[in-house]
């Protein structure tokens, strides 16, 4: 009972304690416009590895401050390879309810429900 503190699980929960709610307000202010910005200059870049390079980086950046990726960029890009969704290199199709999106890169469909059931 009394080498409870050390006991490694511990150790694991105070680190994500840690790492997960000891982030100043200002941090995530800036993590939330690094983000934005990211995303922006991923529209704008003429290569497709490039893009993904900053998906993943905002991304990255996302998980390490808590910070949420907004709606609006949530679908514009490839959960699985981080590719960046533009018409040329997607396919999007309505089918029963959902909203399925093909990736052209690793040719995976991401599926969203557009209509509640009743
Ligand atoms: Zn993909």
């Amino acid at each position: 009972m009394k080498n409870l503190c050390l006991h490694p699980i511990y150790f694991h929960a105070l680190y994500i304690f840690m790492r997960s709610r000891n982030k100043p307000e200002y941090q995530l202010k800036i993590a939330a416009e690094r983000i934005e910005l990211l995303f922006k200059e991923a529209a704008k870049a003429a290569n497709p590895e490039m893009a993904k390079n900053y998906v993943r980086l905002a991304k990255k950046i996302g998980m390490r401050y808590n910070v949420r990726i907004p709606k609006k960029f949530k679908r514009m890009y490839c959960k699985y390879c981080f590719s960046f969704l533009a018409p040329d290199n997607s396919k999007m199709r309505l089918k029963g309810g959902r909203l399925n999106v093909k990736c052209f890169s690793c040719n995976k469909t991401m599926r969203y429900l557009y209509k509640r059931k009743v």
